[in-house]
């Protein structure tokens, strides 16, 4: 059965290659009938952020790419979070050293330091691997009854990987396919400390099996860890899951990393959700915040790192389990591009149901305490959504609606207001008071038909009929707005611009 899992460290927000994770996940799983795990990997914990585990969950149920089972949807896996799976680890780190996979370290920081710095001084890195660690007093040379000792009388150790020298594995990618790694290049990692944690290499590998998952899709920055995890199976004599490493983000300029940092520079959100940094207190933009749907944000993301092959752009959700598939995942970085999310969001927001955003645009209202009806509020959506990318445009673009000018755009006023303007729009009252059903297109029937009549250019009166209703020459059909707003009101706002 298929089994993916998305495994962040509540380290801070979840940045938008994080969600990219958890859905081309999630995608795989559904498309598979799967399951899709949530999995909390806090095993470091000075790097542990207050809040950060919400904020992913948080962010995974906006996206509506739910988990199966994780934090609060415990199944037969549980728990899912490593801090709470701490007291299993040991048994696996001693299973590795009892076959000789892994060894007892007893290296001080001060003697590591020592080391690297020794062999700076003659041009070299120092890898800590059979380069040097039979060399090393208190590594993997120590007899077995020094190592007793020292265990316990409570030294601190470390208990390492022993990567083999000169052999050549070969793993495959789902993504990548085929690749060789030479093991002679690899440093010994810390699988466990004395203080009773494993370290991310040890718990991934030790949870993915528990978990029984079947597929790892990750980031690309974890493929440099892909040779321990191969070799670590190995050790334990498991079955490996598949690997899938998804391209990195890049910047929109293309050249580098997509960082956390980048959309306070650049001016847009790298983060699903707002983010209030419990020490600093600094607010980090959030897609749902910035007023984008979730709709936007997934399809822009599913196009961030794979195509459909076909010319297709817009995929719901459901579209995007029937069409994903981890054989159409590139390999080459794939460039964000902040204008490409708010062109989906602009097409979802003109596909969004109108009595829908109605509604989530009369929250905006009644913040300006502005009362109107339901059904005057989405006719106004009805009439302007087209100009929208967000629900809150709706107010920039439809504001006259609901209130009246409060000035006039000075350059057009003086182009449409000349001389003999104010009599026109005196005439133009006494047409609209005359026009008893006040429906945009009767309006424009008797307004067009004086124009006529009177044998001027239609500029003449639209445009400042346009100003005396709206303050510029935007907005959206005049005779739309005229009955939107009544008889009345239309003429109180002509009468006013002409004073
Ligand atoms: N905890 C790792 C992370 O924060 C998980 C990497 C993996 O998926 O193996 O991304």
């Amino acid at each position: 059965k298929v089994r993916v899992r998305f495994a962040p460290s509540p380290t801070g927000p979840l940045h938008i290659g994080g969600v990219r994770t958890a859905l081309y996940n999630y995608l795989f799983a559904k498309k598979h009938g799967g399951d899709f795990i949530l999995r909390i990997e806090d095993t470091d914990q000075n790097r542990y952020v207050e809040g950060a585990e919400q904020y992913i969950i948080d962010s995974l149920n906006w996206c509506n790419i739910p988990y199966d089972e994780g934090p609060g949807k415990e199944k037969d896996c549980g728990p899912y979070r490593q801090s709470e799976r701490k007291s299993l680890y040991k048994a696996y780190a001693d299973k590795l050293i009892e076959s000789g996979d892994a060894y007892y370290a007893f290296d001080s920081a001060e003697e590591l330091d020592k080391h690297r710095k020794s062999h700076e001084a003659e041009g070299k890195t120092f890898i800590y691997n059979w380069h040097n660690r039979e060399k090393l007093e208190n590594s993997i040379a120590l007899p077995e009854e020094e190592v007793k000792k020292r265990i316990e009388n409570g030294e601190h150790y470390v208990v390492r990987f022993k990567s083999p020298k000169d052999e050549t594995l070969k793993i495959s990618d789902e993504i990548r396919g085929n690749m060789e790694i030479d093991t002679s290049i690899l440093d010994d990692k810390v699988l466990y400390k004395s203080d009773g944690m494993p370290t991310y290499h040890l718990a991934n590998i030790v949870d993915d099996h528990l978990m029984k998952i079947s597929h790892v899709i990750r980031g690309e920055e974890w493929l440099p860890s892909l040779a321990l995890h191969f070799m670590l199976y190995r050790a334990f004599g498991w079955d490996a899951p598949k690997f899938a490493h998804l391209p990195l983000i890049l910047k929109p300029q293309g050249k580098g990393k997509l960082s956390k940092r980048d959309g306070d520079k650049l001016g847009f959100p790298v983060f699903p959700l707002e983010w209030k940094d419990p020490e600093t207190k600094e607010i980090s933009a959030g897609y749902r915040e910035d007023g984008y749907f979730a709709e936007a944000v997934t399809n822009m993301l599913a196009f961030l790192g794979w195509n459909p092959g076909t010319e297709q752009e817009f995929f719901t959700l459901e579209e995007l389990v029937k069409a994903f598939d981890l054989k159409r995942v590139h390999k080459g970085g794939a460039k964000f591009d902040p204008e490409k999310t708010k062109w989906f969001q602009q097409h979802y927001l003109q596909e969004a149901d109108n009595g829908h955003i109605a509604e989530e645009f009369s929250k905006f209202l009644e913040k300006k305490e502005i009362k109107v009806s339901k059904e005057y509020t989405q006719h106004v959506v009805t009439l302007v959504k087209e100009r929208a990318v967000f629900i809150e445009d709706i107010w920039e673009q439809g504001f006259y609606f609901f209130v009246s000018p409060t000035s006039y755009d000075p350059k057009n006023t003086k182009k449409a207001w000349k001389e003999g303007t104010n009599d026109l729009m005196n005439e133009l009252i006494t047409v609209l008071e005359a026009t008893e059903d006040f429906k945009a297109e009767i309006v424009s029937e008797n307004v067009k038909n004086w124009i006529k009549s009177k044998e001027i250019g239609f500029g003449k009166i639209m445009q400042p009929y346009r100003i005396a209703l709206v303050g510029s020459l935007q907005g959206v059909d005049l005779f739309e707005i005229s009955e939107a707003i009544g008889k009345e009101e239309t003429i109180r706002r002509i009468k006013k611009a002409t004073e």
